[in-house]
């Protein structure tokens, strides 16, 4: 399957897409990569979506990438009589560990460790930050708080904690759970919430035993403050501007998100841009101008990915949400100005042999048009680097393992096809050829470029570079020539 754009869609799934026919039409329209939320739906819902996708995938016959997202460490407080409580400017409210329904002067908040974390003056915030209190007193037992600004706080609502690193592994008893449970299924990538420091994702990575990638959620000041070795010890990157945006200053999202965008091109690991880019179309099937701006700015900028929270999980229109960010991607990339963007922030690559090679097949590609670049990859290491280039032409990954397939569905401009191991050069050049023209990328008059390793069963080893006519290659007289 062939889009016609390099960014990726990434459609969270939920009550508003959980049907077969929803989440082949997502498919269809334009999603990329399926995320499931694991702070919602139990483990029976979460492996129902899961085969439901592997059975899209297998009536569509091309490869899906799932994303299992972690709830984290996300602090929440405990039930009200009523089901919530309206606090009011001035007055005052604690936080404490007792079980009763809470009212309009305490709830629980059943974490003992932050309150031994919590000191005179930090900020508490609530229900997406809609509702702000200092701490003006606290033990180990509670918080006693001035309400700064009120509102609404009601059953479960999170609270966020922006002053403080918490004292709380990155992976609860809950999500450790979850992680083996997905795991088991078979996804392709764990996504980390809340991540504040690079040994998070070491845990994470332990408990993976290489069955998934790790994709670390930068929602915290504290992992904005150490993002270079976040990024070094992570696979890809979420630029989770919801909690971010409780969590900072609102006006510092922008400047963040560019940053973090620059930071993972440069180090050639895959960023997605989530949360609220189309969030009117939760209730609209037209969003706003400044979402459909907002999409095109993170295309601009080269993200690999853009994300669907609740327009596609519990929105009226799913499956317009995602043919509208389809829509604004293809035009936005038929913008002379988008390649003027993409090209000024490349950044030259390392000192490899394979990042050589990638960089030497973008240029060869555009400076004698190609019309595509294959990369014949194990492990998907070397698609990602072709893809790290931004190139001009299509970039083809030829795969014989299905799951690296499906992982590199999150990745800028990559389009995958099977193939068989092969053993000699040659297989590969012939495989590439087939595939090329299979997938419409290139005709019987066209050349192609295409890299490979030997010896071939190595990860990392790319060390060919081989222009191909495509005439000359699928003639069985010219075998010999390779
Ligand atoms: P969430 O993460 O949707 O799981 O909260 C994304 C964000 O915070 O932006
Ligand atoms: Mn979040």
């Amino acid at each position: 399957m062939i889009r016609n754009r390099n960014i990726k869609v990434v459609a969270t799934l939920g009550p508003a897409s959980s049907s077969y026919e929803t989440i082949r039409a997502l498919k269809t329209e334009g999603a990329d990569v399926f995320r499931l939320n694991m702070s919602h739906g139990r483990h029976d819902d979460i492996a129902r979506l899961h085969a439901t996708i592997r059975k899209v995938e297998a009536d569509m016959n091309a490869p899906i990438c799932i994303l299992a997202d972690l709830q984290g460490p996300k602090l929440r407080c405990g039930l009200f009589e009523g089901g919530g409580a309206l606090l009011v400017d001035g007055q005052s409210f604690r936080f404490d560990l007792e079980g009763t329904a809470g009212n309009q002067n305490r709830v629980q908040l059943p974490h003992p460790e932050i309150f031994r974390a919590l000191t005179p003056g930090a900020t508490l915030l609530v229900n997406d930050g809609l509702i702000r209190m200092s701490v003006i007193d606290c033990s180990d037992q509670h918080a006693e708080c001035r309400v700064m600004v009120g509102g609404r706080i009601s059953d479960r609502k999170g609270v966020n904690v922006p002053d403080v690193v918490l004292p709380l592994a990155a992976l609860s008893d809950k999500d450790r759970a979850d992680l083996e449970f997905v795991c088991e299924l078979g996804v392709e990538w764990l996504a980390l919430s809340f991540v504040q420091r690079p040994e998070d994702i070491e845990d994470a990575r332990k408990l993976a035993k290489g069955r998934a990638r790790i994709l670390s959620k930068i929602e915290k000041p504290a992992a904005v403050n150490c993002f270079p070795a976040i990024l070094d010890a992570s696979d890809a990157i979420m630029v989770a501007r919801g909690d971010l945006g409780v969590e900072l200053p609102i006006q510092k999202v922008p400047a963040i998100q560019k940053q973090l965008v620059r930071g993972c091109r440069a180090a050639g690991k895959p960023v997605i841009v989530a949360t609220q880019m189309l969030e009117s179309m939760t209730g609209s099937p037209v969003p706003t101008r400044a979402e459909v701006s907002d999409v095109a700015s993170a295309i601009y900028d080269g993200a690999d990915a853009v994300m669907l929270s609740a327009e596609s999980a519990a929105g009226q229109f799913p499956v317009d949400a995602v043919q509208m960010m389809n829509a604004i991607a293809e035009e936005t990339e038929q913008d002379p100005g988008y390649l003027e963007a993409i090209e000024a922030a490349r950044t030259p690559c390392k000192s490899t042999v394979s990042e050589a090679i990638t960089s030497a097949a973008r240029e060869i590609a555009e400076t004698t048009a190609l019309k595509t670049i294959c990369c014949y990859t194990m492990s998907g290491s070397t698609a990602t680097l072709a893809a790290r280039e931004r190139p001009r032409v299509p970039i083809l990954a030829l795969t014989p393992d299905p799951s690296v397939a499906r992982r590199l569905g999150l990745v800028w401009g990559l389009s995958c096809a099977p193939v068989d191991p092969a053993i000699r050069f040659k297989g590969a050049v012939k495989a590439a050829v087939c595939a090329a023209r299979d997938m419409g990328l290139a005709g019987q008059d066209d050349r192609i470029a295409v890299t490979a390793g030997i010896p071939f069963n190595t990860a990392g080893t790319t060390n060919i570079l081989r222009v191909v006519s495509m005439s000359e290659s699928l003639d069985a007289q010219s075998e010999a020539a390779f």
